[in-house]
């Protein structure tokens, strides 16, 4: 039976047990009931109506019919096959999938215990395996977050003309009590897969205003700590008005704290717009992060009055080694310059990387040269010379 209609007639089997699975079925008319022996007699599992799937389970874990589907009156029938249901679980979110194999291994092992037969070896899928460890992070991870195991680390940003630091960049760290660091590209993306993001993102902006506080007041000038916010987070309601109250309640001026978007992530141009609005009406800047990576942004970028670009540090890496790379820099400084946005080069790790970029009259440059991300306590301990 491949995909179409199926007509079975009061009394005939859909399918019986010990059946190799190769469809299952949509109840569209009728009424099928499910068997299973138990012990030499017959045990009906369920009578099931139009809209039911029946089947589906022996399809999924590709293992022999464990009850017989019997029609009760005249039915009508809609053949799912294999390859249908295979490619929905396969493109699946891997936690779902996990979820599905579990519950269904439980189910089948129930069964076959009430059908005297033992249970059924546990055998772990390696999608299975894939969607516990990131359920397993996941909860690790709401736990760092309850307990401190989250922590901030801020990189200085160089201010080119006059050679100072103007402010910092918050990156938030996560120390796995077994596997030690975890990087932020691994656990935002599973943050983002979830709400738990948002939470994230409120204990980087509250311990990054508490930080730009003692940073500026340690300065004695004004300087800014730019924060990564993820499209996910800006889709929760409330996100700026938190982040305001945040502010104004460290005594903050509003320009000191700078929000950092992703181009990597794809984000509605319309809801972008009206972020970055209300941002300027309430006197914070936005920059749009990893310039030139992503969806483009660019065919937007005139409606998008972003404050700062900031070029992804493969541009600066392949700058001096290839002239086309170089003149593609050129023109993003003249781009930035003619939308009125600052610009930002990331990754700068050389003094000859520097050098070319003060040439080019670029704004700023942020990178190992410059500085690595440093924990608060080790930057305010130099911060005579930092902020000289
Ligand atoms: P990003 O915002 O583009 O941050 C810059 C990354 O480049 C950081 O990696 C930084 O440590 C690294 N980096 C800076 N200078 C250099 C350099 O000279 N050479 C090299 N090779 N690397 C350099 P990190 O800290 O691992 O962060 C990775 C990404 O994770 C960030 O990219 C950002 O997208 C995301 N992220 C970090 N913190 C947060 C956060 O609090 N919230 C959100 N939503 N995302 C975050
Ligand atoms: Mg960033
Ligand atoms: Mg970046």
């Amino acid at each position: 039976m491949g995909g179409g209609l199926v007509r079975l007639a009061a009394g005939q089997a859909l399918f019986r047990e010990g059946d190799a699975p190769t469809t299952a079925f949509i109840l569209e008319r009728g009424q099928v009931e499910i068997r299973a022996r138990q012990r030499g007699r017959e045990l009906v599992l369920a009578v099931l109506g139009p809209g039911a799937i029946i089947g589906e389970m022996a399809v999924i874990d590709e293992a022999p019919r464990t009850a017989t589907a019997m029609a009760l009156v005249d039915c009508e029938l809609i053949a799912l096959d294999r390859a249908q249901i295979a490619e929905r679980i396969a493109s699946s979110d891997p936690i779902i999938r996990a979820l599905l194999q579990g519950t269904l291994q439980r189910y089948r092992s129930a069964l076959l215990a009430l059908q005297g037969r033992g249970s059924a070896p546990a055998v772990a899928e390696p999608d299975e395996a894939l969607g516990v460890g990131k359920m397993r992070l996941e909860s690790q991870l709401r736990a760092a977050l309850a307990d401190g195991g989250l922590d901030v680390r801020y990189q200085p940003l160089l201010d080119i003309p006059s050679g100072r630091i103007a402010g910092f960049e918050a990156l938030v760290r996560w120390t796995h009590p077994e596997r030690g660091p975890i990087s932020p590209e691994e656990f935002i993306a599973l943050a983002e897969e979830t709400s738990l993001i948002v939470p994230v993102g409120e204990y980087v902006f509250d311990t990054a205003c508490a930080a730009a506080r003692e940073f500026i007041d340690a300065a004695g000038r004004p300087l800014f700590v730019a924060v990564n916010v993820s499209a996910r987070q800006l889709r929760a309601p409330g996100l700026l008005e938190r982040v305001i109250a945040r502010v104004d309640a460290a005594g903050l001026p509003r320009g000191s704290i700078k929000i950092e978007i992703t181009e990597s992530q794809a984000m509605e141009p319309v809801l972008m717009q009206g972020f970055i609005g209300l941002c300027h009406d309430h006197g914070m800047r936005v920059a749009l992060d990893d310039f030139g990576t992503g969806y483009s942004h660019l065919a937007q970028l005139h409606r998008l009055p972003f404050d700062t670009l900031k070029v992804d540090q493969s541009f600066v890496r392949s700058m001096l080694s290839e002239p086309r790379a170089m003149a593609i820099v050129e023109a993003i400084v003249a781009l930035a310059r003619a939308i009125r946005a600052t610009l930002v080069v990331e990754g700068v790790e050389t003094a000859d990387e520097l050098a070319a970029l003060r040439g080019l009259g670029c704004d700023y440059a942020q990178g190992w040269l410059v500085g690595k991300p440093e924990t608060r306590d080790s930057l305010l301990a130099r911060a005579a010379s930092l902020f000289a």
